[in-house]
């Protein structure tokens, strides 16, 4: 009792005198191939935005809610991070000083799925020297107007992220995969089942960054929702919708197919965050979980 009469008042002591800003990380531990959110709290109105560091990179940290009291970046980690603790470091501008902060994040196993067996035909396997260098002129071009582009505001308008259908799941992301018998890396994206022509809805607002039609993802639309984070559904028989266009959140933008490199017709629903692949569901929840907490 006497010693709980001491602690308290001195914890706000120390915390009026010392702990204006404060970091919190949305997980300790995280999955290779997923991401996690970085928050930051002041007590104060922050004359510029803090910068997040992570894996030797630095990514400029967003209002949330306009509110420059707190804010928040969203981060990748790409499935083939080794599995070990890395630094959270959040620098920011404290009168004219630069101070930092400091904590840390531990990637662990997935523990995906292993040896997923898919089998298509030879040619979208081992690729002749015309469809290599197609593949790889898609990719530059999907790479400069896509995901080298961080648009710096939410298009999201803080709204929810939802399924691009309703429909089952028939193989997960992070999937090992095995193609004719050749371990060939993993699954990307979420597949949904599909037939051809089903209805296809954008997971949440956004601007329609590229449509095009790709050799291992057939017809595929990208949409931008801000902030480093890009969706994207492919294997479509028809897009709905264009470059440039703005969609809503549920908007009916395209029609499943069977174009690209796939056994049957699916959607692969994917998401790409400041250029790395992520499990798509999983950044819906984590997206969804930090604006109901903070907005
Ligand atoms: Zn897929």
């Amino acid at each position: 009792m006497i010693m709980k009469k001491i602690v308290l008042p001195l914890l706000l002591f120390v915390s009026f005198c010392f702990a204006q800003v404060t970091i919190e990380l949305s997980h300790k531990q995280v999955k290779h191939g997923t991401s996690f959110a970085v928050v930051f709290q002041s007590d104060a109105p922050m004359s510029q935005a803090p910068n997040a560091i992570f894996l030797d990179k630095t990514y400029q940290m967003f209002t949330i809610g306009g509110d420059i009291t707190q804010y928040v970046v969203f981060l990748p980690v790409d499935y083939h991070t080794p599995l070990k603790k890395y630094d959270v470091v959040v620098t920011y501008l404290k009168n004219t000083e630069i101070e930092q902060q400091k904590d840390f994040i531990e990637v662990v196993d997935g523990q995906y799925k292993q040896n997923e067996i898919i089998k298509v035909p030879r040619g979208k396997v081992t690729l002749s020297t015309k469809n290599k260098q197609r593949a790889k002129k898609e990719y530059s071009k999907v790479y400069s107007k896509v995901y080298s582009q961080v648009y710096p505001h939410d298009l999201t308008q803080s709204s929810f992220f939802q399924n691009p259908m309703e429909s089952k799941i028939t193989s997960a992301f992070g999937n090992a995969r095995v193609y004719n018998g050749v371990a060939k890396s993993y699954h990307t994206g979420t597949d949904f089942r599909a037939a051809i022509g089903d209805d296809i809805f954008a997971s949440n607002y956004g601007k329609v960054a590229l449509v095009m039609d790709r050799f291992y993802l057939g017809r595929v639309i990208y949409i931008d929702h801000g902030r480093g984070a890009y969706s994207y559904y492919s294997h479509l028989s028809e897009s709905l919708v264009k470059e440039g266009d703005i969609v809503n959140k549920g908007q009916l933008i395209a029609k499943s197919g069977d174009t690209g490199r796939v056994t049957g017709p699916h959607l692969h629903y994917a998401m790409r965050l400041y250029n790395t692949t992520v499990d798509p569901l999983q950044y819906h929840k984590l997206y969804n979980t930090i604006v109901k907490k903070y907005n």
